[in-house]
């Protein structure tokens, strides 16, 4: 089938690749000119593993090609993937105007019959206003329908997630869009879920705040092993086996960041508020996961006293492993809060400096290794759980310091080996 996605960062130029990996004719469009004449000389602006060879591959296979152009573009698919921002206002709900701008835009240049699915994630309701916006913009009689298609992709290993998903979700008010929706996921081996489209709209939301909160449940519960001596690690063991309740999400850690989870409780916070029925457990999700990243803010200070001149070395400022995304990163926050307080801070991440540094600029050093970040330091922090920092060479890292002082931020460490290693180790809950 012929596919278009309008908006080509880590939803749209990802899916667009899997889509034409599964054998669809893709055409991916994005209004940043940098970025599509990048890709056309076959540079990948993000980092997400396994993504620049599948490009490579079904670029030159004709099955995927980018442009500027919406109008090249919706003339292009029958089905067209709205998959742009959108991020928080100040007040926590949605800012929905660049899928308005798109819903315009499409609107424009549309002629025959096409499927508009919306995959960014948006509030319930939206579709009813892309439909309302469409039908206003477009040429009298113009044919189109509406679908919601919400993504559930992990950065990082989001091609494995888009070619093996768990479920598919079309949200969908027409037969013959969802028939359509079907014969273009024919490839992909996975339940589908037809729903109407605010079920399918809300069922992102609900998910991604249902993740947030076992975060935040975990590291409540972490807060309690600290003051009465548990172990998080078993706890989290010991809840998680039970099949009803699952392991996954049950790290304990200093809180969740990117560019999905915080502004996706928020939104839902808001969309709540505006239908007359505020979910007040968000509101506490939310204040757990600000918390945890003040506590361990102060277990460091602490131990150092005064954070003014210490060098602190500092491994991981992406979000998470696996990509260079650090949006609403944790790592990044607790960067500027450590040199808001007078430390020099030197960070390391292996793809995530970029991005760290748009934010932060010269506000803390960056360095090309982790071992180079820990020469000279008084303390060491882990607030990204990178595999390359499990595997450092410790005693390379703490000849390097001038106190072997250690905060594991992710618990990704053992204590028992860091503590015989001789450091002064202090992790989340444990
Ligand atoms: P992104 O910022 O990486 O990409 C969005 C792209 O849209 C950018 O390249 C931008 O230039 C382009 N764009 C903006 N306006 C445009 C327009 N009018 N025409 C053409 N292109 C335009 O964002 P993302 O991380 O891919 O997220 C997109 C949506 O998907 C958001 O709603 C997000 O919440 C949702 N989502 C993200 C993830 C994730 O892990 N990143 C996962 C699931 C869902």
């Amino acid at each position: 089938m012929k596919l278009t996605i309008i908006g080509s960062g880590y939803v749209g130029l990802t899916s667009g690749t899997c889509f034409a990996e599964a054998g669809h004719h893709v055409m991916c469009v994005d209004n940043n000119p940098a970025k599509i004449e990048s890709l056309r000389e076959g540079k990948v602006p993000i980092y997400e593993p396994g993504l620049e060879d599948l490009i490579k591959s079904n670029v030159a296979a004709g099955r995927l090609q980018f442009t500027t152009s919406t109008e090249e573009g919706v003339d292009h698919g029958e089905v067209v993937f709205i998959a742009v921002p959108t991020p928080p206002q100040p007040d926590g709900s949605v800012d929905l105007s660049f899928i308005e701008k798109v819903a315009r835009e499409i609107a424009a240049v549309l002629k025959g019959y096409r499927v508009i699915v919306d995959k960014s994630t948006v509030p319930v309701k939206t579709g009813e206003k892309v439909a309302e916006t469409v039908r206003r913009y477009a040429e009298e009689g113009a044919e189109f329908d509406v679908v919601s298609n919400p993504e559930f992709l992990r950065e990082g290993c989001a091609v494995d997630d888009l070619m093996h998903p768990d479920r598919i979700v079309i949200g969908a008010n027409s037969d013959r869009a969802l028939a359509l929706m079907r014969k273009l996921y024919e490839p992909f081996v996975a339940p589908v879920l037809a729903t109407d489209i605010n079920s399918a709209e809300l069922i992102k939301h609900a998910a991604n705040s249902f993740l947030a909160l076992k975060i935040s449940y975990i590291n409540a519960v972490a807060a309690i092993c600290e003051k009465s001596g548990a172990d998080v690690e078993k706890v989290a063991e010991g809840i998680g086996t039970d099949k009803r309740i699952g392991r996954h999400f049950l790290n304990a850690g200093i809180g969740y960041g990117g560019s999905c989870f915080p502004k996706d409780v928020s939104a839902f916070i808001a969309i709540s508020e505006q239908l007359g029925e505020p979910f007040r457990l968000l509101r506490e999700v939310e204040a757990i996961n600000a918390r945890a990243l003040d506590r361990f803010v102060d277990r460091i200070r602490e131990k150092l006293w005064v954070l003014r001149e210490k060098k602190i070395a500092l491994w991981g400022l992406s979000f998470k492993p696996d990509t260079d995304d650090t949006r609403e990163s944790v790592a990044v926050k607790l960067a500027a809060k450590l040199a808001e307080e007078g430390a020099e801070v030197r960070a390391y991440d292996p793809k995530g400096t970029e991005g760290a540094r748009a934010q932060l600029a010269d506000r803390i050093r960056y360095t090309d290794s982790a071992l180079a970040a820990t020469e000279g330091a008084e303390a060491l922090i882990i607030a990204t759980d990178w595999p390359e920092f499990a595997n450092a060479d410790f005693d390379a890292v703490k000849a390097n310091m001038v106190t072997p002082l250690l905060f594991d931020g992710r618990n990704l460490l053992d204590p028992a080996t860091m503590r015989q290693r001789g450091f002064d180790y202090h992790s989340i809950g444990r």
